[in-house]
């Protein structure tokens, strides 16, 4: 199975800066996926690693958030790169944007580079190209972007990790009686879709409504998306194995 894991903001930092255990976690799951499965990576993270080596420059500013992510994409790199080494896994970057895709040579020349790096079992670590576009930055697109990467790269499944563990029937860090929900099918209300973003954290974007944007996108087009924790990695794990999973929220047509 072909699958691309997304991960948020919110599981790779906490304080500001990067969380250097979940990210070793992170990269033991995705060495071990690689068994069984196709893996491709999508990451946020570079603001937040940007922002421990330059704290004069203001995460708020949009100029200044812009040279944090810029600053901070080859920093984040280097820490995936050291983290896989221990697995003999090499990685590379792709920095793209969503209009990549809109855009059919841009979109075929993406396909063309990542089926070569899979090929030679190198795992392909996208982020979106933030000097070129500020989507990711203000709003969390890189939900979004990872269902793009996971539908023009034909992945049976995309998986996003987030600080929560599932997709609850409101806000559980303001309702303490909100449920999770196990499987969503179909299509999602508009209303939904077009609720203002609840991000967690000062260096997250996107809240739960770019994830339920990307769940549609991708059902939408007849694909799969689960949503589960990136602190507890055994869900997501369990998941893959079995394809089933005590936590975690699956999107489906
Ligand atoms: P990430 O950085 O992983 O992309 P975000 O902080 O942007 O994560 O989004 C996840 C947050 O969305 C959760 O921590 C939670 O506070 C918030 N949220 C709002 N409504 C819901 C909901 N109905 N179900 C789950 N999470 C929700």
């Amino acid at each position: 199975m072909r699958v691309v894991v997304k991960v948020g903001t919110s599981t790779l930092s906490e304080n500001g800066a990067l969380h250097m255990g979940r990210m070793e976690r992170l990269s033991a799951f995705l060495a071990r996926s690689r068994d069984e499965h196709e893996v491709l990576l999508v990451t946020s993270g570079a603001v937040a690693a940007g922002h421990t080596v330059m704290p004069q420059l203001s995460n708020k500013k949009t100029p200044e958030r812009q040279a944090l992510a810029a600053i901070g994409q080859a920093l984040l790199m280097n820490i995936y790169s050291k983290l896989f080494e221990p697995h003999s896994i090499r990685v590379a970057q792709i920095l793209i944007t969503k209009d990549d895709f809109i855009n059919f040579s841009h979109s075929e020349n993406v396909k063309i580079a990542v089926n070569t790096l899979l090929k030679h079992r190198i795992l392909p670590i996208f982020n979106e190209n933030d000097t070129v576009v500020i989507d990711e930055l203000l709003r969390g697109d890189n939900d979004q972007l990872s269902a793009k990467v996971a539908h023009y790269l034909d992945a049976d499944l995309l998986i996003v990790l987030s600080d929560i563990d599932g997709y609850y029937d409101k806000n559980p860090k303001s309702n303490p009686d909100a449920a999770p929900l196990k499987v969503v099918r179909g299509r999602l209300d508009a209303a939904l879709l077009n609720e203002s973003p609840t991000p967690n954290g000062e260096f997250a974007t996107g809240g739960i409504v770019t994830k339920l944007k990307a769940a549609d996108f991708l059902v939408s087009h007849g694909r799969r998306m689960f949503l589960a924790s990136g602190l507890d990695l055994t869900h997501a794990s369990n998941f893959l194995k079995t394809g089933a999973s005590e936590r975690g929220t699956l999107f489906c047509p």
